[in-house]
């Protein structure tokens, strides 16, 4: 039986596959350190929790609306004008199972087969396969760490052709950490003013971990807000990663529209108990979610300094999410034993079979010199697992 060709055109996620592997190793009686995945090590809050346990015994076991429920959408609106100062109606949301259902529905809402889009590397897994299965091409511009890993509006001008139609963006960034300022926002917006027929998703989920000031989005500026897809859920801001919730918001209704004719044949409406609990999220007591990114500041500057022990690695202090994500390239051509350790794949794969510590090659976010590391795990881990780093890395020829 013949399968797809389309899925010879996308990968599996990387993230997911080194965790998949840190699990077999696991059970094989290995004691292996996870610090690969990309999900906070907290419990959801008790109100949260209070609100989800009330809706299974409200019967929220109906369908709800594809778009998600009115009251659901309209704190949405009450969490962008309180947190962003952003004006929007409810009719410019869409709930989503994830945040990476929003961007799936985003991308095919708005690509058509062989178009461009523009994604600054080091990105997000998903964003350049989801633009794959969609038949269209993603246009990696390549930043550095010397820039920070942001994309200047000379890079961005560069790489636009008349075959542009999407950008896609993160900030805070998975998985460098790197946080854009409003005057670095605000350096680009001419750019976009020039190519009116881009769309820009900016993908705002890691909000909440930023360690260096206030959260700023792309779509404060009027003059290209109404193509400005916002994607944000609960996932990383309120530990509800199994949860399953996303949510888009955009000023133009026919973007809502067609994401919402996707989600309508492919899933229909997010969870219904899940869209209670959201409701809970966005309109409660946000004390948990500053206690958490406390302590992942915290977690931060030890990885810095467990980081500073590791001779021959670059990197910056990230401004914002729960990673770290070094050049490593100073070790590729050395050997463990007889085996040449020639890339990020390659030192991976040693990290997790002989330190037992899983991490994720940068190549799988557009980035062959470098490696992303998790800190969203306890200190003991976090401990454990840079000390095995350091022994492995030294132990290389
Ligand atoms: N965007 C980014 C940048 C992410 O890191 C993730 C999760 N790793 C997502 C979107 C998707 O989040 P979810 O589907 O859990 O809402």
């Amino acid at each position: 039986m013949k399968l797809a060709t389309r899925l010879q055109k996308f990968n599996e996620p990387e993230t997911l596959k080194m965790a998949k592997l840190a699990r077999e190793l696991r059970a094989q009686g290995h004691d292996v350190v996870g610090l690969s995945l990309g999900e906070p090590d907290f419990d959801t809050p008790d109100h949260i929790k209070k609100a989800l346990v009330d809706a299974v015994n409200n019967n929220y076991s109906h369908y709800p609306p594809v778009a998600g429920y009115p009251e659901l959408r309209q704190a949405i609106c009450t969490k962008l004008k309180r947190d962003n100062n952003l004006d929007y109606l409810p009719e410019h949301t869409l709930v989503s199972t994830g945040a990476k259902q929003s961007i799936a529905n985003l991308v095919l809402a708005t690509v058509e087969e062989g178009d461009d889009v523009i994604i600054p590397t080091p990105y997000w897994v998903s964003y350049s396969e989801v633009v794959r299965l969609a038949g269209a091409n993603p246009i990696l511009v390549r930043t550095s760490l010397e820039s920070k890993f942001k994309i200047s509006p000379e890079e961005l001008e560069a790489a636009i052709t008349p075959n542009t139609k999407l950008f896609m963006f993160s900030s805070p960034n998975n998985p460098t950490g790197t946080v854009y300022s409003k005057e670095e926002l605000a350096a680009l917006v001419p750019v976009f003013e020039k190519h009116p027929g881009i769309w820009i998703m900016s993908d705002e989920i890691y909000e909440y971990t930023n360690y260096v000031g206030k959260h700023e989005s792309i779509a404060q500026f009027a003059s290209i807000k109404d193509r400005v897809i916002i994607v944000n859920g609960l996932s990383k801001g309120y530990a509800m990663t199994g949860y399953r919730l996303g949510y888009i918001a955009c000023s133009n209704v026919d973007l809502v529209k067609a994401c919402d004719k996707l989600q309508g044949q492919f899933t229909s409406g997010a969870n219904a108990v899940t869209q209670q609990g959201a409701v809970a999220a966005l309109l409660g007591d946000m004390q948990p979610t500053a206690d958490m990114v406390k302590e992942f500041s915290a977690r931060r500057s030890m990885v810095m300094e467990l980081l500073s022990a590791i001779p021959n690695i670059r990197i910056d202090e990230p401004a914002g999410a729960f990673y770290v994500f070094p050049d490593v390239s100073y070790y590729f051509g050395k050997k463990a034993g007889d085996t040449v350790i020639a890339n990020a794949d390659e030192l991976c794969m040693f990290l997790l079979e002989k330190a037992h510590v899983s991490t994720v090659t940068g190549g799988a976010f557009g980035e062959p010199n470098c490696i992303r590391i998790s800190y969203a795990a306890s200190r003991e881990d976090i401990q454990k697992g840079f000390t095995r780093i350091k022994d492995a890395l030294l132990s290389l020829q």
